[in-house]
């Protein structure tokens, strides 16, 4: 890819917004948008239906998917309802019910298979008036307050030039703009990795709640977790995370490693036998993320093209979501010729709530966190104040875990460690 590449394609065409992506945050951008009456083109390199990981989402996703107009294109899915997250170590389990919850709001949401998902998402989109090219990569950038440029090319290599009145870069781990303008900067989480795959047959046991994401802990290494997201008719995506030389170790190959991970939770390991893997068993790795500033002359970045943390509390889609109906009304304001502070109005506010989740993450890598959630005691309105984060609720400042996320998980890990509940 050129930076600031000014080569000699033509340019053929104009529009008010280009939004590189059609994944969650770029379709819900360009719903929205075009709702406004504004001309979108959404540039998609992939075609869809196309596999993508990111299955579990937090209730405060149905907040977004209403206000960009998609929750009833999105509803007719008939995704799996989700309304908590199960959790396993050693024979302990524990759970928490998003409907039990702090903040108002939805307390339920689905479990989807994001190939069916994003098509509906996008499809949607485009039927509120966005124009969507599949097979389309941006491939240079050229960043200008009034009238940025984007360069394109298509699967047979041809070349061409749009000019827009605005840029949003959705392009996930693509990264687009962030590679482009140089913002890229590593993020400062450790280096992990995920083995996962998709399984047909888990039709479960009587305790098994399919209303709910399940997350193990492997029984000896706390750092080391397991997913198991259900869908309808038995199907279900499960995965492993793990640092990528405890990864390594487990085995000779990614399949090898993937089965002993497994079979090493004993709760996973029952849940999983007989089943059949209907997907390769694919690995990712190192695809925690960040960028020194989610906004430019004339462009801003969405989604995991900004900042993307880690997959343990399925914050992906609901940060993307976030990021959109934040920037999509700005974005409406700047093209009215109105002064927008992108600064103040979207970085600042959206990177608050990433560093609330980014405080459970961390706690839950230290240990501190399942302390807290294996712990069997609880005050109910703390467990609703966790609860109402885990369900994505992580922008309500009156909830105090917002506001001192760190602090309080501390005092609280502490508090629990000195009773005589099992901890990992
Ligand atoms: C192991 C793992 C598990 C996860 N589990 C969850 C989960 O359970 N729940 C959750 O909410 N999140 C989860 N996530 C995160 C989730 O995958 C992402 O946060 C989410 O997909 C981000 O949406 P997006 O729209 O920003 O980007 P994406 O969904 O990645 O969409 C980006 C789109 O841009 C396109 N694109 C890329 N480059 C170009 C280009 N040059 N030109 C044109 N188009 C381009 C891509 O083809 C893609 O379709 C997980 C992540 C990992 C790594």
């Amino acid at each position: 890819m050129d930076t600031f590449d000014r080569t000699s394609s033509p340019l053929v065409e104009h529009t008010d917004v280009a939004i590189i992506g059609g994944g969650p945050s770029g379709a819900s951008a360009a719903a929205w948008l075009s709702r406004q009456g504004l001309d979108v083109r959404v540039f998609e390199r992939q075609h869809f239906p196309r596999f993508s990981i990111g299955e579990s989402l937090l209730p405060q996703c149905m907040v977004h998917l209403q206000t960009c107009g998609l929750l009833d294109a999105a509803r007719a899915g008939n995704f799996q309802p989700k309304n908590g997250a199960a959790f396993c170590w050693n024979g302990n389990d524990a759970a928490i019910d998003f409907r039990e919850k702090f903040t108002p709001g939805p307390g339920t949401t689905w479990q989807v298979e994001r190939a069916d998902f994003d098509q509906r998402l996008l499809d949607g989109a485009r039927e509120a008036g966005a124009h969507v090219e599949h097979g389309i990569s941006v491939t240079g950038f050229t960043p200008d307050a009034r009238q940025p440029q984007i360069d394109l090319r298509d699967e047979d290599g041809a070349t061409r030039r749009v000019s827009a009145r605005f840029v949003l870069d959705a392009s996930g781990y693509g990264r687009v703009l962030a590679r482009l303008t140089e913002l890229d900067c590593p993020s400062t989480l450790p280096t992990r990795g995920a083995l996962f795959t998709h399984v047909e047959g888990l039709y479960g046991d009587d305790d098994y709640d399919r209303e709910k994401i399940l997350i193990g802990v492997h029984p000896e290494q706390d750092d080391i977790w397991y997913w198991l997201i259900p869908f309808p008719d038995g199907r279900a995506s499960v995965g492993v995370v793990a640092g990528i030389d405890d990864l390594d170790a487990a085995g000779d190959d990614d399949p090898a490693r993937y089965r002993a991970l497994m079979n090493a939770e004993p709760r996973f390991a029952e849940l999983l036998k007989g089943v059949t893997p209907v997907r390769d068993i694919t690995r990712l790795a190192g695809y925690s993320s960040n960028i020194e500033r989610l906004y430019g002359p004339g462009f801003a970045v969405l989604g995991n093209a900004g900042e993307f943390l880690d997959p343990v509390f399925s914050s992906g889609i609901t940060i993307a979501l976030d990021s959109s109906m934040r920037a999509a009304p700005l974005v409406m304001r700047q093209l009215e010729g109105q002064a927008v502070d992108w600064d103040a109005d979207f970085e600042a506010p959206l990177r608050e709530g990433i560093a609330t989740f980014r405080a459970f993450i961390d706690a839950w890598y230290d240990g501190d966190l399942q302390r807290i959630i294996f712990h069997e005691r609880q005050a109910p309105r703390v467990r609703e104040m966790l609860s109402a984060i885990l369900a994505g609720y992580a922008w309500d400042r009156d909830n105090p875990f917002v506001s001192a996320s760190r602090r309080r998980l501390k005092s609280l890990a502490q508090a629990c460690a000195l009773e005589t509940s099992p901890s990992p």
